[in-house]
């Protein structure tokens, strides 16, 4: 078999034109202009790209983006101060910190200042419990991506066998979590998993978010199976190029497309989902805020 690839770029395109359909209609019926404020404390490269990114987005679908960028020194009263400002703007309706944060601050403090109503990343804890009870929560942009990729491409999951490798709190248990949500059994697996390798061939729906370079090899993977690849790892890459690096997922993305029915890449796959659920989630709050109908 070769797997069909599930284009995450085409798809995240798609959403961003839902988003910005939905940001039109705000500002045109309701004279209200979605607004997302990232806070980047210190100069980790990798964060600021991201956040570069973010803000282009942001911009391009036509809502508001403020950057804060601090440094590396900044005290956590800064910083919580900074929050609370965020939290009483009114043009502001989703803010996200970016992580990781320099070793002083205590991440689930700074995380838990944010209004869990702002809270598009959804890592609040009120948000946590909320997706945890199956109620009305925003929920993480990464694993939401991965769902809505999953659904598009099976329209329902209910009753498949998933397999989620990785238990962190941003991209493993929210995955597990909303996977369940949909109907799935689902086993969640990590670094103490015995057998990993059977555990991941009774998949029909493996979630790879690990952050270990082409750690699943296709003979892990059964006949027909979906893959969604959540790792992002950059590697030298000599054969491009003195000092040229590449990106590759968590999965050995050829041996596994041999046997899957379906996979996403790396890159094009989850990466670019991640941003067009945090706009998605961003017009969501907005609606929220101002009691009107939510995008689906
Ligand atoms: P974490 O490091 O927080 O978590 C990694 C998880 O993998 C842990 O639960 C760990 O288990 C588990 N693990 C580590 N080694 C093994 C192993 N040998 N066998 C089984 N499980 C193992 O990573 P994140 O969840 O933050 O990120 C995972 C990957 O996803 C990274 O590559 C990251 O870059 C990428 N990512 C991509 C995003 C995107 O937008 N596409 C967004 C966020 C992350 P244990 O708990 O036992 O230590």
């Amino acid at each position: 078999m070769t797997a069909q690839i599930i284009d995450g770029k085409a798809f995240a395109a798609t959403v961003r034109e839902k988003v910005a359909g939905h940001v039109q209609r705000l500002k045109a019926d309701h004279d209200i202009t979605p607004g997302l404020a990232v806070v980047l404390v210190g100069e980790d490269p990798a964060s600021q790209v991201y956040v570069r990114s973010k803000g282009k987005q942001t911009v391009e679908v036509g809502m508001k983006s403020v950057e804060h960028k601090l440094d590396a020194g900044t005290s956590e009263a800064d910083l919580l101060k900074l929050i609370d400002d965020l939290n009483n703007d009114p043009e502001i309706h989703g803010i996200l910190v970016q992580l990781p944060l320099p070793g002083h601050l205590d991440e689930d403090l700074v995380i838990n200042s944010i209004s869990p109503a702002k809270d598009v990343d959804g890592f609040h804890i009120s948000n946590v419990g909320l997706l945890g009870t199956g109620q009305k929560s925003m929920v993480p942009c990464t694993p939401l991506g991965c769902l809505m990729m999953l659904r598009d491409h099976h329209g329902s999951i209910s009753g498949m066998d998933a397999v989620v490798i990785g238990r962190s709190n941003i991209v493993g248990k929210p995955m597990a979590q909303l996977l369940l949500n949909d109907s799935c059994t689902v086993t969640i697996a990590h670094s103490r998993t015995k057998d990993l390798a059977d555990v991941v061939r009774r998949a029909d729906i493996v979630v790879a978010a690990v952050g270990r370079p082409e750690m699943v090899p296709g003979d892990w993977i059964k006949e027909g199976a979906t893959v969604i690849d959540v790792g992002i790892n950059r590697l030298d890459a000599p054969e491009k190029g003195e000092g040229k690096t590449k990106l590759v997922g968590d999965v050995h993305f050829e041996s596994c497309a041999a046997r899957a029915g379906a996979i996403t890449p790396v890159p094009g796959g989850v990466g670019p989902m991640t941003i067009a659920c945090l706009l998605a989630n961003t017009v969501t709050a907005c609606c929220r805020a101002n009691g009107l109908e939510e995008p689906e």
